[in-house]
């Protein structure tokens, strides 16, 4: 067992989990040993060996029951999921189970297709041919966060799936409950029950999940954490797919539709009360519109109904994290508009709108991951790109204009792996687009096409179109062959 295997038999630990809103006990379970890990990780590889060798078009008739058991167990899926995170059953729906739906069913039609070897013309060697083929990597380990429980790695788990391979699921300590309901539903679907293994526990287990011997790892979390998991599995040489932290900017140009754009970002900013990785966290608006916007804003925010529209925040820590950064902004200077602190019982969070920040203060600097909207006064477009850019994240940003040829321009500027002109935080589910993060948000895509074949190894085979005697380029090496490879290479790079 490696270093990080710090999950012993005898530290063995409990898990809570509670109903952030009303502080029920939902369930208790312990957390996995790294022996049990370990163990798992070996029974989804003596199952993937069947899995692997059965056609892609198979595997999607398969997986597709299990899509089914989520369709029909829908309204089952999203109590739990708004009992155990506090979203609303409207955002565990539609943000969750449906998205899921969806992507399975992407998935289900094109992967056959997406994973059909591909051929590669040599613009050279005419003699020869070459092609890729798609192998599965064998056992996919995913760790997993806590805002989109079943949304998040449900998607990660059919995706490697249809890939081929075999899967352990390590689910945040806040949410065990979740992913335990997930493997329930596949189990009854007839899926090969070795094949997909949950390993509840809280960072140790995931650490102990990437010293198991899997063979690729998807990791979804904070940036602190995900250089913890990429430095565990660049020691050991295994790949992996980061999706981490977001600080998402959305600009805000002087002939922006300031209705549209204040409904957008109060859903931006406080969709899942703010506990998403591409939440509006700061607004850059042109000073021409920059107090109507605020109007505007604060006024949307006024009809929002608490417990229809807004949930409550899933965990504690996380809510006291939001509480710090409101104070610290309020001590430098910036000015609460509405909201600003929890309300009702548990952990719901009134939706919260600054103005008066500056790039500066920690609330536009680091990531808040709850319901606040920090908004800064630009002079200028150029103003709020540079502000925008300025930043050691980039996961997505927004530009709100009524330009589109203009929005496509600044959006293309936007140092994000994606950027959206006139909406917010949607492509999450739309699967064939890529997601990841460039600069400190993450490493590698998952969902598209792209992401599905990275669960696979791209293997090259290269074979003889035409058979000849000899080629020229083979021993014995001569003058005469020198000079005619000269000559030839003059020719061709004329
Ligand atoms: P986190 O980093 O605290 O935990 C994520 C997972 O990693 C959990 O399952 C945790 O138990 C596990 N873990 C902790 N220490 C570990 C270690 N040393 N080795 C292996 N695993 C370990 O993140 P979180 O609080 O659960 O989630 C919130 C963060 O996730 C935010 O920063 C958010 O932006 C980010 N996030 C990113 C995306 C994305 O797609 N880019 C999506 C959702 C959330």
């Amino acid at each position: 067992m490696g270093a990080l295997a710090t999950v012993d038999a005898d530290k063995r630990d409990v898990i809570v989990s509670r109903n952030p809103l009303t502080g029920a006990v939902l369930g208790e379970l312990r957390e996995s040993t790294a022996v049990e890990i370990r163990d798992a990780v070996s029974r989804a590889r003596g199952a993937q060996g069947a899995w692997g060798k059965l056609s892609v078009k198979e595997r999607c008739s398969r997986v597709a029951r299990f899509r089914d058991a989520v369709v029909a167990r829908a309204e089952e899926l999203c109590d739990l999921i708004s009992a155990e995170t506090g979203k609303t059953p409207a955002e565990a729906l539609s943000m969750e189970v449906m998205v899921i739906a969806d992507l399975a069913t992407y998935f289900i039609k094109r992967a056959p297709k997406i994973l059909a070897p591909e051929s590669i013309s040599l613009h050279l060697l005419k003699n020869r041919g070459s092609y890729l083929h798609f192998q599965p990597r064998g056992v996919v380990g995913i760790i997993s966060p806590w805002n989109f429980p079943f949304g998040i790695a449900t998607g990660e788990v059919i995706m490697a799936l249809l890939a081929g391979n075999g899967v352990v699921l390590k689910p945040s300590e806040v949410t065990p409950l979740i992913a335990l309901k997930t493997k329930e539903l596949y189990d009854a679907s007839g899926m090969p029950t070795e094949l997909f293994q949950v390993v509840p526990g809280r960072g140790p287990a995931g650490a102990a999940l990437i010293d198991s011997g899997i063979d690729y790892c998807i990791f979804t979390g904070s940036t602190a954490t995900g250089k913890k998991v990429g430095a565990a599995c660049g020691e050991r040489l295994i790949p992996v797919a980061l999706e981490l932290g977001g600080k998402a900017p959305a600009i805000v140009c002087a002939d922006a539709d300031l209705d549209r754009t204040a409904k957008a970002l109060v859903w931006g900013a406080f969709a899942n009360q703010g506990q998403v990785c591409v939440s509006v966290e700061r607004v850059y608006a042109h000073q021409a519109v920059h107090d109507e916007l605020v109007q505007k804003i604060c006024a949307e925010v006024d009809k929002l109904r608490p417990n229809d529209d807004t949930g409550s925040m899933t965990w504690e820590r996380q809510t006291e994290i939001v509480e710090e950064r409101i104070a610290s902004a309020v001590a430098a200077g910036a000015k609460v508009r509405t909201g600003g602190k929890r309300r009702g019982t548990g952990l719901a969070f009134a939706p919260t709108v600054l103005t008066e920040c500056r790039q500066d203060m920690d609330v536009m600097r680091k990531e808040i991951f709850g319901p606040v909207m920090p908004i800064m006064k630009v002079r200028d477009e150029e103003e709020a790109m540079t502000l925008a850019n300025d930043s050691q994240l980039g996961l997505m940003g927004y530009v709100f204009t009524a330009d589109r040829q203009k929005g496509k321009r600044l959006a293309e500027k936007l140092e994000t792996g994606t950027a959206m002109v006139n909406d917010c935080l949607l492509t999450f589910g739309a699967p064939e687009t890529p997601w990841g993060g460039v600069k400190q948000s993450g490493v590698g895509v998952t969902h598209s096409a792209h992401g599905l074949r990275d669960l696979c190894q791209s293997r090259h085979v290269n074979y003889d179109r035409i058979a000849l005697k000899k080629e020229l380029w083979w021993y014995p090496y001569s003058d005469k062959v020198y000079k005619q490879t000269l000559k030839m290479m003059r020719w061709i790079f004329r």
